[in-house]
């Protein structure tokens, strides 16, 4: 005698529906629609609510993703923001406008921004939070040292993909170029990064860090002729800021040195000899 195999039991509901979920790109449906039920239902929430509710979360939750997926692109050398930013300690720097700049909204207008100081006065630190506030804003970002991207450039153009990489840093919404000037470039050099600030003008911001004074630009380039070509697109729409003093770690290190070396508090009292 021959049993009938049993018919094949549907698959229950909740693997096809995460199947789905998981199909259309909605984690967090999926990751929370379970949890959402029970807060529905024991709100007394409809159907619709219920399903704004989620739709909402992924929502948020998306744009989470989105804003880590442009940070890591950006390949910033740390993450940096304003929060940890001490204005104070720099009153060259133009705090007003530095926060309007962090509204982003030089970035539509395709403006560009210069840094100038010297080292240690945060110019990285500005830069990459500027770099920050744009990922959050939805702006893609491509940070880069000077000498960095220069590398690259060379680099691409052995490979004989430099064509490639040019269409990626032109199409990037903001170039960080940081630490221009520390190390002079070779002519090639040069004409590279030139070609990359040519090719962006006008189409996307860029944010060039320097420890340089403009007029001392031509010792980098090497070229009058192209410092002043590279200047003329670089200062067409610009917003300038200037970092000047003291390195900000110096003074910490000096203003702990002072702490360690203060005098005990008289009024705790010293243990004195006996007589
Ligand atoms: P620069 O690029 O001008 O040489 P950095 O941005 O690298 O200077 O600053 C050196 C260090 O000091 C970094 O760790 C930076 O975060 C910190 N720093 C500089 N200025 C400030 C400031 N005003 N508030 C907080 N941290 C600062
Ligand atoms: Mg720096």
């Amino acid at each position: 005698m021959t049993t009938a195999a049993p018919p094949a039991s549907p698959a229950p509901p909740q693997v096809l529906l995460a199947h789905h979920l998981r199909q259309l790109k909605l984690p967090t449906f999926l990751r929370e629609y379970e949890k959402v039920a029970a807060e529905a239902a024991r709100e007394g929430l409809d159907h619709v609510r219920f399903l704004l509710r989620l739709a909402e979360l992924e929502l948020i939750d998306r744009e989470g993703r989105m804003v880590e997926r442009r940070i890591r692109a950006a390949h910033f050398p740390a993450v940096k923001s304003f929060d940890t930013f001490d204005f104070a300690a720099i009153p060259s720097l133009n705090k007003p406008l530095v926060l309007e700049l962090a509204r982003c909204e030089y970035l539509v207008a395709r403006d560009n921004i210069i840094a100038h100081g010297n080292s240690g006065t945060g110019k990285t630190h500005v830069c990459l939070a500027l770099g920050l506030a744009a990922c959050q804003r939805g702006f893609s970002v491509a940070f880069f040292t000077a000498a960095g991207l220069v590398h690259q450039l060379r680099e691409a153009r052995d490979e004989r993909r430099l064509l490639k990489l040019q269409a990626q840093l032109a199409a990037v919404k903001l170039l960080i170029v940081d630490e221009l000037g520390y190390v002079p470039l070779s002519q090639t050099g040069a004409e590279l990064l030139f070609e990359i600030f040519s090719q962006r003008h006008e189409r996307g911001s860029t944010i060039v860090t320097s420890n340089l004074p403009f007029e001392e630009w031509t010792s980098v380039f090497q070229s009058q002729r192209l410092t002043g070509a590279l200047l003329v697109r670089l200062t067409h729409h610009v917003h300038i800021l200037e970092l000047n003093g003291e390195s900000y770690r110096l003074k910490q290190s000096k203003a702990r040195r002072r702490r360690e070396v203060r005098p005990a508090d008289p009024e705790i009292g010293e243990i004195t000899p006996a007589p």
